[in-house]
Order: C-alpha cells, then structure tokens, then sequence
C-alpha cells in the first residue's frame, strides 16, 4: 500500500521568525501521525531553520527547486548536494509556477530530476495542464509529455523513488479544485503510463499527489480515490490550523 504523502510548499513565504513558529506548531500537533509522510518545503533560507526543529520527528524536510550541476557558476543556484546537506530529504521539480515564470522545461525538469536522484534526494516532479489545454481537450497530450519528457532515460530502479505531483494549472493559487473525478481520470492515466513505461508493479508504488487548492474541506473527498495519494499544498500549508487539519483528515481515512 503507499503511504500518503502531504507536502505544504510555503513557495516564497515564511522567512526565519515565522518559519520557525508554523513548523514548531506543526511538530508540536502531528509529531505523533505516522501512517502519513509529512513534508515542509520552506523557502531556502528557511531550511536549516525548519530542519532544526523537525529534527528527530517522522516530519521531512523539502526544497522547492534546485540546479542539476554539482558545482560551478551558477549564480543564484543551489545543487542537489547543497540542499541533502541542510537536511532535505524531497525537492520539489517543475512546479508549474516555475514553468510560467523561469523558463523551466521538460528538459530541465528531467536533468533536475536525475541530479536529484544521484544525490539521494526524492524529487516530486510536478505536471499538468493550464486551462487552454484542458479547454482544447489536450490535457492528456501535456501530462502524457511532462512525464514522458520529465523521466526521459529513467529505469525502473530509479522511476520507484520519484513522487509525481499531478497539479492542473488551473487550479493552483486559484480556489478551483479539480473534481475528485477529474482528478483520478489523469491520476488513473498517468498510472497507466507508467506501468507502460516501468511495469504494473513499479507503476503501484509510484505515490501520484495531487495538488490545487487543497484544504481541509475538500482533502478527504479526494484523497479517497485509488490513485490520488496524498497532496502538495501551497495556501493551505501555510497555516498551522489548515495544514493540521488536512493531515489529520487524511490519517484517519
Ligand atoms: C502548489 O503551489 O503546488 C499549490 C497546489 O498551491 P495551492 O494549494 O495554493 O493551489
């Protein structure tokens, strides 16, 4: 069975101060949920902050984006090693916001997603469609080629340590969530891909979040279809109240 995995993106909030609170009263309310994978995605500078407090809980620590080179002249970057040193055990790759606003690719998502891999870190690679695409009827066709292009050259062995988070564009930042129907029909088909691709045991412990406008009053309907395990959470995850709140939802289920 795979585990759900709830990862709150705090995108570019919560500097020290006010990391440091959510995480400490996110530690304080779940330090105790195990049947749940929890993960915090402060901003960089957040990190090693966030990490402290979370240390020795079953909570992981994740980034929201990384360079694929080890080292060099890369202003304004971090490498996967950087980010296992201070304590990261998921990055995030491809988020769309990422896409829209700094050129990022399906080849940089792949070359990001293998970097991250070689570092031992679990990349959530994120896909999905903006609203022209699902208007035209092409939302297939974009997350067919987000995954096919974002894992290009992976094997299977590699392929059972990735995450995907299934994010139409649509509806992140925006209140629309996808249906919980809407949702499992990609969710089912990128499952379907991937079992083409790796095979249908590889494909089973693949965890496939979903992410878009989650909160605590839509999680459950959602998290109740078969292929939708777990979320990636930008507002709601940045309140302790919201983000505790769907966790709990979720271990219950
Ligand atoms: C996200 O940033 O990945 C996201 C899903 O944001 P929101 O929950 O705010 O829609």
């Amino acid at each position: 069975m795979r585990k759900p995995i709830i990862a709150g993106n705090w995108k570019m909030n919560k500097a020290a101060a006010e990391a440091t609170l959510l995480a400490n009263g996110i530690k304080r309310d779940l330090f105790d949920v195990g049947n749940v994978e929890i993960v915090l995605c402060p901003p960089f500078t957040s990190l090693s902050l966030v990490g402290d407090v979370i240390q020795d809980t079953p909570i992981s620590l994740g980034a929201q984006n990384m360079h694929w080179e080890k080292e060099g002249a890369f202003t304004g970057e971090l490498s996967a090693a950087m980010l296992k040193e201070a304590g990261c055990k998921y990055v995030i790759i491809g988020h769309s916001e990422r896409r829209a606003y700094f050129g990022e690719t399906n080849e940089s998502v792949n070359k990001k997603v293998k970097a991250a891999l070689r570092e031992g870190l679990v990349p959530i690679v994120c896909v999905g469609e903006k609203l022209e695409d699902r208007e035209s009827g092409k939302a297939f066709d974009v997350v067919s080629e987000h995954v096919e292009k974002g894992l290009e050259g992976l094997g299977e062995s590699e392929a059972v340590k990735i995450v995907i988070a299934y994010e139409p564009v649509w509806a992140i930042g925006t209140g629309k969530t996808a249906s919980a129907a809407q949702a499992e029909e990609i969710h089912k088909f990128i499952r379907e891909l991937l079992s083409k691709k790796y095979g249908k045991k590889t494909s089973e412990s693949i965890c496939i979040q979903y992410g878009g406008s989650v909160k605590p009053d839509n999680i459950k309907e959602l998290m109740t279809e078969i292929d939708i395990d777990g979320a990636l959470v930008g507002g709601a995850s940045l309140k302790e109240e919201s983000f505790v709140a769907m966790v709990k939802e979720v271990s219950e289920l």
